[in-house]
């Protein structure tokens, strides 16, 4: 039986962070993926797709101003995006390895498997661990329909050479609306099947309404209070059947995204064989990240329970369980207020409260809202949408949330993200000097 002080399962930004901190104070560490090296964000996540987006936003911001400026809108080829894009993920498998082999960790290439409280089994061996790091992420949700099979995920989208000439996701949450927007602006005739009665439902629901009107113009078609029910494929096709208001109906196109969501990636684990327990969201932990079942284990990361699934999370939870493990339970987890962002063109982003959660939490709130688009920021572009909503505290003048839907809105919302974490009131901001003329200026207007 070989014996190392801590396993970390899942080679992303949760995983890595607590597998560097411990070999770097000293401890014999091991970590263990069953995919490439280098976690979802960098290979398959958030890095590819904001590559890809790029020359999608020179198209966008060309085609607002034919006919002020520009005569002739770009062309996009997808085959030399996809190029470029590889440029950023090929070589992440390799340089991570190397790195942390360098730094004197182990490594293993599949799936361990608890076979008791402290052992695992992996490559045909044995492992006792000292701790067990669960950091494996989420996985695409599979969809229980007939046909399941010729359903396609997000890291196809991400590798596809040739863009299909239609395509049908399921499921209107971020990765969906991201990748309709990239793909109607390359030239795929885009349907976007959703159950609920809106799409991106955790967004504030007058910003979702302008993004959905932007989506349409741009001629995607959204289908709301929709359950897919069978897909079939049909001579290099695929009927996609669902079921709206008791109606069957069926698309007929070239591909199948499901869009559904993510969940945590723990079914290869055999958690069962060493008491951790879990629920929907993921691995249950207490205040440090340790699981509340098994002390042996901690987990972080999207498969924690705790937080929200986004990048920066990973790598401030992979921190406390690294220091956590070396120091004794003395850090806790403390998720500041988290903005988040979806990249379709324009942006929609948030932080904080939703409207309805400041009016039920304080007695005293203020909501600055309304649609801008004849600002000058948005005007100069001709962007088809500039809207917001502020809500702040009247008694304290503190912000209590933000939600942005326009061009710049994935950066903007940052300010407002340090305003609330670092108490900045409504006034300092307004005293505060931007440059002029910029998005982040027109904070000012908005309080
Ligand atoms: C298409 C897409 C776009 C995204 N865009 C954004 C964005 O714009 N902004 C943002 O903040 N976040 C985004 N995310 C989410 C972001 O990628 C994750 O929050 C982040 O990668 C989580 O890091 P992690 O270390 O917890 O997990 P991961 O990066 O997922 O790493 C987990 C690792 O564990 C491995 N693993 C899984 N199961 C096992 C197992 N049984 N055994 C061994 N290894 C295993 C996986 O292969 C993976 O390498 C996006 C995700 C996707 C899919």
């Amino acid at each position: 039986m070989k014996k190392v002080d801590v396993f970390v399962i899942g080679s992303g930004g949760a995983g890595r962070t607590v597998a560097k901190y411990c070999v770097k104070a000293g401890l014999k560490v091991a970590i263990s993926d069953n995919r490439e090296y280098g976690g979802t964000c960098a290979t398959r996540g958030c890095d590819p797709k904001k590559v890809l987006l790029g020359p999608t936003e020179v198209c966008e911001m060309a085609s607002n101003l034919l006919g002020k400026g520009i005569s002739r809108p770009p062309e996009l080829n997808w085959l030399d995006l996809q190029r470029f894009k590889l440029e950023f993920t090929k070589n992440v498998p390799q340089s991570t390895e190397k790195d942390l082999r360098e730094l004197g960790i182990q490594l293993f290439h599949e799936s361990p498997r608890f076979i008791s409280s402290d052992t695992l089994e992996v490559e045909n061996s044995k492992i006792k661990a000292g701790k067990i790091v669960i950091a494996t992420g989420y996985v695409p949700r599979l969809l229980n329909v007939k046909g399941a099979e010729f359903l396609n995920n997000s890291d196809d989208f991400l590798n596809l050479n040739n863009l299909p000439e239609e395509i049908v996701f399921i499921g209107g949450g971020y990765i969906g609306m991201e990748f309709s927007h990239m793909a109607a602006r390359a030239g795929s005739k885009v349907t976007i099947i959703e159950h609920g009665s809106r799409i991106l439902s955790s967004f504030d629901k007058d910003m979702t309404r302008y993004l959905t009107n932007v989506t349409q113009d741009l001629g995607i078609r959204i289908v709301l209070n929709a359950e897919v029910i069978k897909i079939e494929n049909v001579s290099n096709a695929y009927n996609v059947e669902f079921k709206q208001s008791d109606k069957v109906n069926i698309i007929n196109t070239s591909m199948v995204f499901n869009t559904t969501g993510r969940e945590p990636s723990i079914a290869m684990l055999n958690l069962e064989k060493a008491n951790v327990n879990f629920s929907e969201q993921g691995i249950v932990v207490n205040e440090f990240l340790q699981n509340t079942s098994n002390p042996r284990v901690y987990a972080c990361g999207d498969v924690s329970e705790h937080g929200l699934p986004l990048t920066p999370i990973s790598a401030i939870q992979g921190e406390v369980v690294a220091h956590n493990i070396l120091n004794g339970n003395s850090k806790k987890v403390n998720t500041p207020v988290v903005p988040s962002a979806v990249f379709t063109l324009p942006n929609l982003a948030s932080v904080g409260l939703s409207e309805d959660e400041a009016r039920r939490k304080y007695n005293n709130v203020s909501v600055s809202y309304n649609s801008v688009q004849d600002w000058f920021s948005a005007k100069r572009i001709n962007s088809p949408a500039y809207t917001f909503k502020v809500i702040w505290n009247n008694s304290t003048k503190l912000i209590l949330g933000a939600h942005l839907l326009g061009s710049n809105a994935a950066e903007t919302i940052n300010i407002f993200a340090m305003a609330i974490n670092h108490d900045i009131t409504i006034d300092k901001l307004k005293n505060t000097i931007f440059t002029y003329p910029s998005w982040i200026n027109d904070i000012k207007s908005m309080i």
